[in-house]
């Protein structure tokens, strides 16, 4: 199969970049950076290496999937020169439909905090890096694949699809590597911890709703909104 490789997709995606115009050969680096490790961590998680083996099956599965998708022609994985306005500034990745295709959006000025925030910019990066790589790609799977995740412009469909995309991966990605003992960002153990907590009253749970939208404060209100919708009034 063809392999893998991240395309530049802020034209796309965006139509323009400012950046480029105020220091064009600072930026050009950064992004060459930014994208060299993209690729480079794309083929440290895809193509079923042996030393993957301690992915969880869960997880390997979504990857085969991405392969699939992408051998097929129908997904792309692009670097996005500035996140839009409608990208939640917390996260590592988006996914969402860009001219036609499934895409896996890999915000540039965000991916590039993370590589320093997180121990490196260059190979050979960190197991840690390598496993938060392979989960923000699992996560943006689950909702390529779930046909009714709804409109992400709708806040309500947002709340409801992030809530059940970050259970999925959390119960059957994060939670099988942390028995391993595997490191990851806190961001996904502290998730994991409310959602143990939480237990099946999740979608009503404070911590969870702190958690995954005080970031994205619209988000968060319509998260509380729909808690006063969904909890039985006091009589
Ligand atoms: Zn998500």
């Amino acid at each position: 199969m063809k392999s893998l490789s991240i395309v530049y997709g802020f034209v796309i995606l965006l139509g323009t970049f400012a950046g480029l115009r105020a220091s064009e050969a600072q930026v050009r680096t950064t992004m060459d950076t930014v994208q060299t490790a993209a690729d480079t961590l794309l083929s440290m998680v895809l193509s079923g290496k042996p030393e993957n083996n301690y992915f969880p099956e869960f997880a390997k599965e979504k990857l085969k999937w991405i392969e699939n998708q992408y051998g097929a022609g129908q997904l792309q994985i692009a670097v996005v020169g500035e996140p839009g306005a409608n990208l939640n500034s917390t996260g590592l990745m988006a996914a969402g439909i860009v001219g036609g295709k499934q895409t896996i959006i890999i915000p540039r000025v965000r991916f590039d905090e993370w590589l320093t925030d997180s121990g490196r910019r260059s190979a050979p990066f960190t197991r840690q890096q390598k496993n938060d790589f392979m989960l923000g790609l699992v996560h943006e799977a689950v909702h390529l694949q779930n046909p009714g995740a709804g409109n992400p412009n709708n806040l309500n469909d947002f709340v409801r699809e992030e809530l059940r995309a970050w259970r999925e991966v959390t119960l059957n990605g994060v939670r099988p590597l942390r028995n391993l003992k595997e490191p990851m960002s806190r961001r996904f153990i502290e998730v994991d911890d409310a959602f143990a907590v939480c237990g099946e009253s999740y979608r009503q749970c404070k911590l969870l709703g702190d958690l995954l939208f005080s970031a994205f404060p619209a988000a968060h209100a319509e998260w509380e909104r729909a808690i006063v919708r969904l909890v039985p009034p006091l009589r």
